[in-house]
C-alpha cells in the first residue's frame, strides 16, 4: 500500500485505536500498548515496536503510519529560547509550528490550519488565505514533534552540533500548548477538539486540558460550543479594539461577529465554564493604544473575570504599523488595572526567525501546487 494511503497513528484516540485492533480481532491489550509505544516511549517507526508480536506489527503496516511529518526546516532564536519548524504535510502542504522555552516552563504554539481565511491584516497568516484546515493528527503531531526535539536537548544528551541546549532553568518536558500558531482554531473546531482530547489522554500526551489555550479571532458559534463543553480548553479572545468600528477596521470578520455578540458570548463561556477568560490586544503605536482605548477597554470588560494579554506588534511584509513603546503599554496596562483588570505584556521572543504572534507564513508552500 503506498505510505500516503496510510493513516498517521496521531488520527486516533485511544477508544478509537482500541476499537479499531479489535476489528483486525487483536485484544485490547495490543491497542494499549501500541499507544503506550507512541506516546511514552517515543516510537515513530513499526520496527520500534519490538515487545508487540510479529503478527501485529505487520497487520499495523498496512493500515497505520507512525512517521512523524517531515522537517523541512528549521530556525532557532540566537538567544537559544525559540525554535520554529516548518513542517511538510502529507500533501505537501506546508506549516510551521514553534517551541518556546522559558525558565520554569516550555511551551509548544501550534497551527490548527495551514493559512488562515480571516484576512487579518497585521497577520502575516492571514495574508497569505487560506489553504485547508488541518486534521486532528496533524495537530497532536506537531505537539509529539516539539515533545522530541525538547526531550533531545536535555543537558548531558548528546546533541548534534547544531543544537542549542534548553537554557538554565527551562524544563525538558513539554507541558503547555497554545492554539496561537497559524489559522483560527474555532474555524477548524471538531478536528481541534478532537487534537484535544488526544494531547490531554493521562495514558497519552497527558498534558492537563487547563494548560492548553486556545486564541480565536472571534468566531462567536464556536465559543458558544466551546461554552457548552465539557471541560474545554482554556479561552484567549482577540479583541484588539473596543469599538465594533475600530475592531471592524482592524478584523474584517468583525463585520460577520459584532462586538456585542462577543462579549455576549465571551460572558456566556464564563458562565458556564466558572473560569476568566483572556483577551488579547496587539499593540499598534497610535492606532489602538491611547489612553482612551484603555479606558474603553476597562469599561467594556467591567463585570468579565478577565486577563488581557498586550502583544506589541510583530513586523510582517506589507503591513507597515509599528509597536507600540514600553511607556505606551505601561500607561496602557496602568489604565487596565484602575478598572481591576490584570494584564501582562507578552515577552517578544523569536522576533529574529519571524516566529512571533502573527509572524507565522509559508509562503512557497502557497506557490506549490498539492502534490
Ligand atoms: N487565529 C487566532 C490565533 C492565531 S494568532 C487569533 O487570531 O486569535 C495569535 C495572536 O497573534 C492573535 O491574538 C493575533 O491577533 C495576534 N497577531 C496576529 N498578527 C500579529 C502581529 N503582527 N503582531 C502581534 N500579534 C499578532
Ligand atoms: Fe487568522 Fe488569527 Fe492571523 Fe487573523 S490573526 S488572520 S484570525 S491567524
Amino acid at each position: 500500500m503506498p505510505a500516503g494511503a496510510l493513516r498517521s497513528i496521531h488520527e486516533f484516540t485511544r477508544d478509537e485505536l482500541t476499537a479499531l485492533v479489535a476489528s483486525w480481532d487483536f485484544s485490547p491489550v495490543h491497542a494499549a500498548r501500541l499507544w503506550s509505544c507512541v506516546y511514552n516511549g517515543g516510537a515513530t517507526r513499526i520496527a520500534d515496536l519490538d515487545e508487540l508480536p510479529v503478527r501485529f506489527r505487520t497487520r499495523l503496516e498496512g493500515e497505520i503510519s507512525l512517521a512523524p511529518p517531515a522537517v523541512a526546516s528549521e530556525l532557532h532564536s540566537a538567544d537559544g529560547f525559540t525554535r520554529k519548524y516548518l513542517l511538510a504535510l502529507g500533501d505537501g502542504r506546508r506549516i510551521e509550528t514553534v517551541l518556546m522555552r522559558f525558565t520554569g516552563r516550555a511551551t509548544a504554539c501550534v497551527s490548527s490550519q495551514a493559512g488562515c481565511a480571516m484576512g487579518c491584516g497585521f497577520c502575516a497568516t492571514g495574508r497569505m488565505g487560506f489553504q485547508r484546515h488541518l486534521t486532528p493528527g496533524e495537530i497532536v503531531a506537531q505537539v509529539m514533534h516539539l515533545r522530541r526535539v525538547l526531550a533531545a536537548a536535555e543537558p548531558g544528551r548528546c546533541a548534534a552540533p547544531a543544537e542549542t541546549p534548553n537554557p538554565p532553568g527551562a524544563p525538558s518536558r513539554l507541558r503547555n500548548v497554545v492554539l496561537m500558531g497559524m489559522g483560527e482554531p474555532l474555524h477548524n473546531y471538531d478536528a481541534v477538539m478532537k487534537a484535544v482530547d488526544i494531547l490531554r489522554d493521562q495514558h497519552g500526551p497527558a498534558i492537563g486540558v487547563r494548560r492548553i489555550t486556545l486564541s480565536t479571532v472571534g468566531v462567536i458559534p464556536g465559543i458558544v460550543r466551546l461554552a457548552d463543553a465539557i471541560n474545554p480548553p482554556h479561552l484567549a479572545v482577540s479583541l484588539h479594539a473596543a469599538t465594533q468600528a475600530e475592531r471592524a477596521a482592524l478584523i474584517p470578520v468583525a463585520a460577520r461577529w459584532p462586538l456585542d455578540a462577543l462579549l455576549a458570548a465571551c460572558r456566556y463561556y464564563v458562565e458556564q465554564q466558572q473560569r476568566r477568560i483572556f483577551f488579547e490586544w496587539t499593540l499598534i503605536a497610535g492606532r489602538n493604544d491611547t489612553p482612551e482605548q484603555a479606558h474603553a477597554v476597562g469599561r467594556l470588560l467591567r463585570g468579565v473575570p478577565a486577563q488581557v494579554n498586550l502583544i506589541p506588534l510583530n513586523p510582517i511584509a506589507g503591513y507597515d504599523g509599528a509597536p507600540s513603546d514600553r511607556a505606551a503599554a505601561r500607561r496602557f496596562q496602568d489604565i487596565l488595572a484602575d478598572y481591576g483588570l490584570p494584564s501582562t505584556v507578552r515577552q517578544r521572543r523569536g522576533l529574529d526567525i519571524a516566529a512571533g504572534c502573527g509572524q507565522l507564513v509559508t509562503a512557497t508552500a502557497a506557490e506549490e501546487p498539492p502534490r
